[in-house]
């Protein structure tokens, strides 16, 4: 693969944004435009990497995330406007539009969802590589589980403070996110964005490199990847390359084969939202809502708002954000127990 390391203008045509210079030598422009990659979580890491996969022109982008745009997402979800955050808009929906704007000829698949064992299979089906966006462990060895069982590379990466990690994971070809870390670091030993906040500089860094990884893989230099653990630490000036080694013996997930996070006895009916004093609680069966509806029911009980995507409920010291999926956001609480009453209060089962 030396001569891809040589810039090569023959494809330019390929794509209307190639004169603005996102080249990627060879014949990897054209595979990019070939290429679905899925980016799971679309906050700050997520928009950080749909953005800059979409100027590559990449052909096509899953986008599937949770949650909804608030002011306090700027200072480092640089893709979301104040605009974005008056309308609430549902992320998906906020970074489909912006990307709209920069290539309209990317291909944008949005979803508003709770990725989790019931959809992440689906979700990755057809993809070439799949992005970690998410803010959390359960959710990355869901993707790991998935990965490894559908053997789709996918690129680690996570950022708190102003201290970022990526590692990407090439299923059976080397170590998988268990291999590294059999168990998620315990709550407490680490900093969380609940006590670290993090800043946006350091998204960039570890957005850049975890792009930069799926470029190579998409355009077929899988030479070129890194193969290690990277560090960075953008305040204390540290930067770490770790080598990866070896496959771990007996690894639950990639040697082993056993996929426990997408067995459906796995299911967390609600989940505390890092750093936002709120709580997601999902319907015990897949649902949908009549969103019209539930407003006007709910219009007796307090105040209510909403736009085409979710619906807003106010009540006291809480705010219930209801999305068609029947997921709620409730905020103005983290403990699960009082955020399980409320929704069994005013939105069903
Ligand atoms: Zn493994």
């Amino acid at each position: 693969m030396s001569d891809t390391r040589v810039l090569v203008f023959t494809d330019l045509h390929l794509h209307p944004h190639a004169q603005y210079g996102q080249i990627v030598p060879g014949q990897g422009q054209s595979r990019l435009l070939d290429s679905r990659v899925l980016i799971v979580g679309c906050g700050a890491l997520g928009s950080a990497q749909a953005e800059a996969l979409a100027r590559a022109g990449v052909g096509r982008l899953r986008i599937v995330d949770r949650d909804f745009v608030e002011s306090s997402n700027l200072q480092r979800q640089t893709m979301f406007t104040e605009s974005d955050a008056q309308q609430r808009l549902p992320k998906a929906i906020a970074c489909a539009n912006h990307l709209g704007e920069i290539n309209s000829e990317v291909v944008i698949e949005a979803e508003i969802a709770d990725v989790n064992y019931s959809n992440i299979e689906r979700l990755i089906d057809e993809c070439d590589v799949v992005l970690d966006g998410t803010d959390n462990f359960s959710t990355r060895y869901l993707i790991n589980d998935a990965c490894v069982k559908h053997n789709v590379t996918w690129i680690y990466g996570a950022a708190v403070g102003s201290y970022g990690v990526t590692m990407t994971i090439r299923p059976h070809k080397g170590p998988c996110l268990r291999c590294i870390f059999p168990e998620a670091p315990a709550a407490g030993s680490a900093a969380t964005c609940d006590t670290a906040g993090v800043i946006m500089p350091i998204i960039s860094v570890v957005a850049a490199v975890q792009v930069t990884e799926a470029l190579k893989l998409l355009a077929g230099d899988a030479e070129g990847l890194h193969k290690s653990l990277m560090q960075f630490d953008v305040w204390r000036n540290e930067w770490r390359r770790i080598g990866i080694g070896e496959r771990a013996p007996k690894c639950l997930t990639c040697d082993l084969g056993r996929f426990e996070t997408l067995a459906a006895d796995n299911r967390e009916f609600a989940a505390v939202l890092c750093g936002r004093n709120a709580v997601q609680v999902s319907p015990s069966q897949p649902a949908r809502v009549d969103l019209a509806a539930l407003g006007e029911k709910l219009q007796l009980a307090g105040e209510v708002n909403g736009n085409d995507y979710l619906l807003r409920f106010r009540t006291g010291d809480y705010e219930l954000t209801v999305f068609q999926d029947a997921r709620s956001i409730i905020r103005g609480t983290d403990d699960l127990a009082t955020a399980r009453s409320l929704y069994a209060k005013y939105i069903g089962n």
